[in-house]
């Protein structure tokens, strides 16, 4: 099972989902509408959104909204250590065109974009948020050091890993991994770290 359902079942999070159908509106329950100004697509209306909000939230509270878009802030592992702190988010997903702004105003929703590329649907944006998340909570991650020295924390991409055995299709292990000097294996890590975001992702460092 995965960390985050392993992590559900010890009750170390939750996850309410609702359902905009049963905020519909008229005889068929209808959530979205065509645009206004026509075009593609359909648009998740308003009231319908408000009223599913309002049903999962009051006045005090403060948890932050966070809609699934590709037009929203890029992800970032900062964002989802924030959000990791929080007493729980509420997310807004689905497969519309659009959803109409004023409720995206009205009702305070960050737009979160997961990269740039487009999903048909915002569930499986909203799931990789979840998963981001929940790995960070107290109690789920087996070994909490792992969590600073990866990817992203400090700006910089981990550095190589190797394993047993000591020899594969004539490589070898870099030597100093297997000399017991813990010193010289972090330097070497950190030299490799820099080193590789400074070839894949200068602008991780700010000079790209
Ligand atoms: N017309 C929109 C794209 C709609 S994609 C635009 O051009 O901005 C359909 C749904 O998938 C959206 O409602 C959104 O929730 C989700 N989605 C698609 N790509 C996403 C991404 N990169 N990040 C987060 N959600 C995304």
């Amino acid at each position: 099972m995965s960390l985050a359902g392993n992590a559900l079942e010890k009750d170390i999070w939750e996850l309410e989902t609702i359902n905009l159908r049963d905020f519909g509106k008229g005889k068929h329950a209808n959530v979205d509408d065509t645009p206004a100004g026509g075009g593609a697509g359909m648009v998740l209306r308003a009231d319908v959104l408000a009223e599913a909000i309002d049903a999962t939230t009051d006045e005090q509270d403060a948890r932050p909204r966070l809609l699934m878009s590709p037009r929203g802030k890029p992800l970032t592992q900062e964002k989802v250590r924030e959000l990791s702190r929080t007493d729980g988010i509420v997310i807004v997903c689905g497969r519309f065109e659009g959803v109409d702004e004023r409720v995206i105003e009205a009702r305070n929703l960050e737009e979160v974009s997961i990269g740039d590329y487009i999903l048909s649907g915002g569930e499986p944006a909203a799931t990789i948020l979840l998963d981001a998340i929940v790995r960070l909570l107290p109690g789920v991650m087996g070994n909490e050091e792992s969590g600073e020295t990866e990817s992203f924390e400090n700006n910089l991409l981990e550095h190589p890993h190797y394993t047993r055995p000591a020899e594969f299709e004539g490589k070898t292990i870099p030597q100093v991994l297997t000399s017991g000097n813990h010193g010289k294996v972090d330097k070497w890590r950190h030299e490799k770290s820099v080193e590789l975001t400074r070839t894949r992702r200068p602008d991780l460092l700010g000079d790209d």
